[in-house]
This record gives C-alpha cells, sequence and structure tokens, in this order.
C-alpha cells in the first residue's frame, strides 16, 4: 500500500469520503486519491515523493504556479502582525481599490471566504435590490453549493450524480429556473412566464463546471439585452474566469458588463477568499450601507488579503503573464489535437486562453446534455493513464483544465507526449 492509501483508508473512517470537498475522492476515474505533501512552481509532490506536473492548479487559483515568490513572501510578512483583527484594516482598502481598477463594471466590492459565499451573498443583494424571488441559473453550471444553486448542477454534484441535491427544500428548489446554456431562447420564455418575478440570471460567463464550455456567439449579449428588457440583474459567476481570461475576467474579454459579478480562488493567491462587488447602486442595499444583511468574522483576513494583492498586483503589473498563458493554451491544444489526427479520434477539445477540456465523445459541446455524452470509463482510464506518466489532470470529465505560467516549453512537450500515450493506452 502507498502512504496515500493508507491515508485514504484512515481519512474514511473519520471524514465522510476521506475528502473535505467530494471530486478529490476520485469516485469518477476509480483508485485512490493521492495525498499532496507539498508543490513548487508547476509541480505536485505526494506522500510517496512522487512528482506530478499541475494542470489543475488548485482548480485555478495557482496561475503564477506554486509557492510564488511574492505571494509567499508577503504571506511570511503579514504573518508578523497576527492572524486576524475582526477590525478593518489597510489592506481591505487597497484590495478593494485594486479589484475595482482590475475589473471596472465593479464599483463597489464585499470580501468574503469562499466562492459559495460571494455567489449565495450576490444572489441575496439581487432579490433584496429588485424584490423579486426567483433566479435563472443554467444546467452544468456550478455555483457553490448554496442551496439556489444545487439545481441542475455541475462539478462535483455534477460527477457524483446528484445535480439536484437532497436537502434542498422543495421551496428553495422551485425559486431557481433552470435553462440550457447557450439556449436564449429557453431563457426568454422563461422571463416571459415569469414577469416581474426574476431577480437575477446568474452564469459563468465561460463554463468550467461541466468541463470547459464556451458561450456561442451573441450569447452573452442576448443575456444582457433580456436581463435589461425584464428588469432582472445579470450576475457573471466570474469565481473561474475572473483574472484568467483577462486581467478584466470574462467580462473584459467578451466585453459584455454585468450587473454583478462574483470572485473566488484567484484572488486569494491560493487562500480563502471570494469577493461579490458591481453597479454601487446595487451594492448600496449591503448592510450596513443598507438593509440586506452579509457577515464574515474572518472576511477581509489580513493574511489572505496580503496573498490576495501580491497575486493581484503581479497581474495587474505583468501583462506579459496574459500572452503566455494565452502561447500555454495554444501550443498545449495544437498538440493534443495534432494526437487525436494521428490516433484517428474526432474527439471535442473545448479552449479558451488557458482554460480547455479534451471531451471523450465526438459531439461539439456546448452544454450539460451534450457533455453528459462522452465516454466516461474511457475518461477513467485516460485519466489514469496521464497520472501514471507524473500528469495530474482534474479527476473528471466534467471540469476545465487551469494553466498556470509555470509550464515551460519542456514540459509543453512532456504534456502532449504523455497525452498521446495515454489515449492509446486507454482506448
Ligand atoms: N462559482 C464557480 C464558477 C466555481 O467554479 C466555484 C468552485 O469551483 C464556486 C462558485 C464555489 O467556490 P468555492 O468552492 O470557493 O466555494
Amino acid at each position: 500500500m502507498t502512504t496515500s492509501e493508507q491515508l485514504f483508508e484512515k481519512a474514511k473512517t473519520l471524514i465522510p469520503g476521506g475528502v473535505n470537498s467530494p471530486v478529490r475522492a476520485f469516485r469518477a476515474v476509480g483508485g485512490s486519491p493521492v495525498f499532496i505533501k507539498s508543490a513548487k512552481g508547476p509541480y505536485l509532490y505526494d506522500e510517496d515523493g512522487r512528482q506530478y506536473i499541475e494542470l489543475i492548479n488548485s482548480w485555478g487559483p495557482m496561475i503564477l504556479g506554486h509557492a510564488f515568490e511574492p505571494v509567499e513572501k508577503a504571506v511570511r510578512d503579514a504573518i508578523q502582525d497576527s492572524f486576524s483583527f475582526g477590525a478593518p484594516t489597510r489592506k481591505e482598502v487597497e484590495m478593494a481599490e485594486l479589484i475595482t481598477t482590475m475589473v471596472p463594471s465593479v464599483e463597489k466590492v464585499r470580501m468574503v471566504n469562499s466562492g459559495t459565499e460571494a455567489t449565495m451573498a450576490a444572489i441575496r443583494v439581487a432579490r433584496g435590490f429588485t424584490g423579486r424571488d426567483k433566479i435563472i441559473k443554467f444546467e452544468g453550471c456550478y455555483h457553490g453549493h448554496g442551496d439556489s444553486f444545487l439545481i441542475a448542477a455541475g462539478s462535483g454534484a455534477m460527477t457524483m450524480g446528484i445535480p439536484d441535491s437532497p436537502g434542498v427544500t422543495k421551496a428553495t428548489a422551485a425559486d431557481t429556473l433552470t435553462a440550457p446554456y447557450n439556449d436564449l431562447a429557453a431563457v426568454e420564455k422563461l422571463l416571459e412566464n415569469n414577469q416581474n418575478q426574476v431577480a437575477a440570471v446568474i452564469l459563468e460567463p465561460v463554463v468550467g463546471n461541466m468541463g470547459c464550455v464556451l458561450p456561442q456567439p451573441g450569447f452573452l449579449e442576448g443575456i444582457r439585452a433580456l436581463c435589461d428588457k425584464h428588469g432582472a440583474l445579470l450576475i457573471f459567476d466570474e469565481v473561474m474566469t475572473g483574472f484568467r481570461l483577462a486581467k478584466g475576467g470574462a467580462q473584459e474579454r467578451f466585453g459584455i458588463t454585468p450587473d454583478l459579478t462574483t470572485m473566488g480562488k484567484i484572488i486569494g493567491g491560493g487562500m480563502p477568499v471570494g469577493a461579490y462587488g458591481g453597479r454601487a447602486d446595487i451594492m448600496n442595499v449591503v448592510s450596513p450601507a443598507g438593509p440586506v444583511y452579509q457577515a464574515g468574522t474572518l472576511s477581509g483576513n489580513p493574511i489572505a488579503m496580503s496573498a490576495g494583492l501580491a497575486m493581484l498586483h503581479h497581474l495587474n503589473d505583468h501583462p506579459e503573464v496574459y500572452t503566455r498563458l494565452e502561447e500555454i493554451g495554444s501550443a498545449l491544444v495544437n498538440g493534443f489535437q495534432s494526437s487525436l489526427t494521428k490516433l484517428g479520434l474526432n474527439y471535442t477539445i473545448n479552449h479558451i486562453g488557458s482554460m480547455f477540456t479534451l471531451f471523450m465523445t465526438e459531439r461539439s459541446v456546448t452544454n450539460f446534455a451534450e457533455a453528459k455524452t462522452c465516454d466516461l470509463p474511457l475518461f477513467g482510464r485516460y485519466f489514469h493513464a496521464m497520472l501514471k506518466r507524473g500528469v495530474y489532470l482534474a479527476p473528471s470529465q466534467f471540469e476545465s483544465l487551469f494553466l498556470s505560467v509555470a509550464l515551460t516549453d519542456d514540459l509543453i512537450s512532456q504534456i502532449i507526449q504523455a497525452n498521446e500515450e495515454s489515449l492509446q493506452e486507454a482506448l
């Protein structure tokens, strides 16, 4: 038994399913998860001393690679001044200023501790501002584990086969309307059938949680126009795409301005941080400026702010990071595509910038139903073949890969080679 296997056996007796977040358990791909001891740059190291090239990067945050020196230094320095004050700090003001500079649609912002908190608060704010109860979300999008979002949810909920979680009351579920991603007509119909009842439409402007799925041309523009017509707020959940697809996130890349934005992952530099923000007139309903309550003992935590500030300052000051991420993404995807062609396979790759998914299906994947046509046992074999070759992928077909600038040209070649061998082995 490896050390990871021993730890997993023990973990299962102490933690539900042996993990603190479901996809980590390798349920979808079979086998026992590797337990990670440390990471540096483009590499993860497990408890048995094995090295892996990182293509997940903690599900997004480690865009500059692991233990990036300026972030590490900022945390070390911050620790000298204690860990938490429960009172306002200068760093929170700096963070708010930096976010509002990088993401101009965000005029005011509130820091929280996770992406889930950000989305839960954002819909409460939308409901408080509009005086309406319902929200529209898209099948296969994941917005964290808040009750309102565990309806046709993506990510781990989709992987575990529980897109509608038990424990969510019927009344809560009834206020969440769902539409297929990229289907404007379905959204229009929902808005027309629920006149003056829909507070917000929330979506991932590029989906990472059913695998990487891109908005088709006109989709985001169409949603913006429908929200305006029906008086619903548009919420972009940029927990994955924020500070990744561009400095200003997907909204900058696609030129669409949402009313509210939710953020997480990169914003904390690897620490537990989330944020939500948007138009000042909307955000002014948040307590104590207004009546919509939302709070947090550790929100704006000084250590987390220090890590996030170091990360965001680096991204803001180094636009070449984004150029390099585009190069890395294209090089990998071109390499994967060449191998597919060479092996006579017509599988689909969806790609944008530093996010992509190789879907084990010959169909194009533009929504949840199409993503579900993938050959999941084949994906499981492919995943383990890659792992054996030292490449760490998301242990589920229904996730995007997240690249970091730490990937060198040499590592890119190694990954392409591993991919080709793994496909051959898995078929
Ligand atoms: N929104 C999106 C788009 C996400 O991808 C996630 C998590 O992966 C969340 C919200 C929830 O964030 P967290 O896991 O930090 O609660």
